[in-house]
């Protein structure tokens, strides 16, 4: 969930996060996000099922969430809520050229409560993808319990996906935030990052080299976004390449990212028979191009959950090109 502000700050409130600028601001403007959540309603708008599991407080903000999740589609059968915590709020702000910056409120937030005896691990049986980011590992008991989870996910036949989302305010030093990100990279199959993300964890700025860093500590496949240039992918079968986007009028890229992994994990869920591991050039390239007009058409409207786009949408992007 995210609240905007004309000018430069916004306030954004996630079901791991709510997030607001206050900025001697008269009002905020309310709008759903929060990267795990904003994947999930990338998957729901394409027309896939998806489901959250989280925590939010007993208050106002945490109902909002839950609705707000509702809203686009997406069971909240595994959130659950705390007495105890509030529910967390981040706060996102836009400077004039469009860029973020993050703050958070978590003094603890609901989301770092989650434990084990909160979920329900029957719903991994259902589950074909499970993806997690960074925010659910940067305390405990949230962090033992998202990783556990993910270990539980392989076990039951899930593909794991990671998205390490850095967010720097939210780690008391950037090297605990590179180890524990490092601990979901080797605990997923898929890893998306960004071209900051692989930097922080790879100290190099060369996309490949970093890409290849990436693989050895364990994924099947890397995605690296790159903004208006598409994706850098690498794979266990040695395959490497960049896939260029579709060129859009960027409005704001705010949740482009998830948009793109929605993309690309919707297409996986539909793939029942083949490892994403073993696709081939053709099948890789054509998923990523089909991500890559999913975050597009993303950055190309105002808004997160609310701008993801739908299949026709997509499709006619594909087909026609935009404009
Ligand atoms: P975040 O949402 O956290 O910023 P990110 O850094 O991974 O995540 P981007 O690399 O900005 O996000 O965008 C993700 C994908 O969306 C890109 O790989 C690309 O496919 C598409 N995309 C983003 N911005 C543009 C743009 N200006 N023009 C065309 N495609 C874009």
């Amino acid at each position: 969930f995210k609240m905007r502000l004309p000018l430069a700050p916004s306030l954004t409130q996630s079901s791991h996060s709510i997030a607001s600028g206050i900025n001697a601001a008269p009002s905020l403007h309310g709008d759903a996000g929060g990267a795990p959540a904003n994947v999930l309603a990338a998957v729901s708008r394409l027309g896939g099922q998806a489901g959250f599991i989280g925590k939010v407080g007993r208050d106002g903000f945490g109902d909002f969430l839950a609705s707000t999740l509702r809203h686009y589609g997406i069971d909240v059968t595994g959130l659950t809520e705390s007495a105890e915590v509030l529910t967390t709020l981040a706060f996102v702000s836009l400077n004039a050229d469009g860029e973020r910056s993050f703050s958070f409120h978590r003094n603890p937030g609901a989301d770092t409560q989650l434990s084990l005896d909160d979920i329900d691990l029957r719903l991994l049986q259902q589950t074909k993808v499970f993806h997690f980011g960074s925010l659910s590992l940067t305390s405990e008991p949230a962090r033992s319990t998202t990783l556990a989870v993910a270990k539980a996910a392989r076990q039951a036949g899930c593909i794991v996906s990671f998205d390490p989302n850095w967010r720097s305010p939210l780690w008391p030093h950037q090297n605990e935030a590179v180890e524990q990100m490092l601990r979901g990279i080797k605990t997923a199959h898929i890893v998306k990052v960004s071209e900051e993300e692989l930097r922080l964890l790879t100290d190099t700025s060369d996309v490949r080299q970093g890409a290849m860093t990436l693989l050895k500590k364990g994924p099947e496949l890397v995605l690296v976004t790159l903004g208006s240039e598409g994706c850098f992918y690498a794979n266990r079968q040695d395959l490497t390449g960049r896939v260029p986007s579709i060129p859009v009028h960027s409005v704001d890229t705010t949740g482009a990212g998830d948009a793109f992994m929605g993309g690309f994990l919707w297409q996986v869920t539909r793939d029942s028979r083949q490892p994403v591991a073993s696709w081939h050039r053709q099948k890789l390239e054509a998923a990523i191009h089909f991500a890559n007009a999913v975050g597009a058409l993303t950055a190309s409207r105002s808004g997160t959950m609310s701008a993801m786009p739908s299949l026709s949408e997509v499709n006619q992007v594909l087909v026609r090109g935009t404009d």
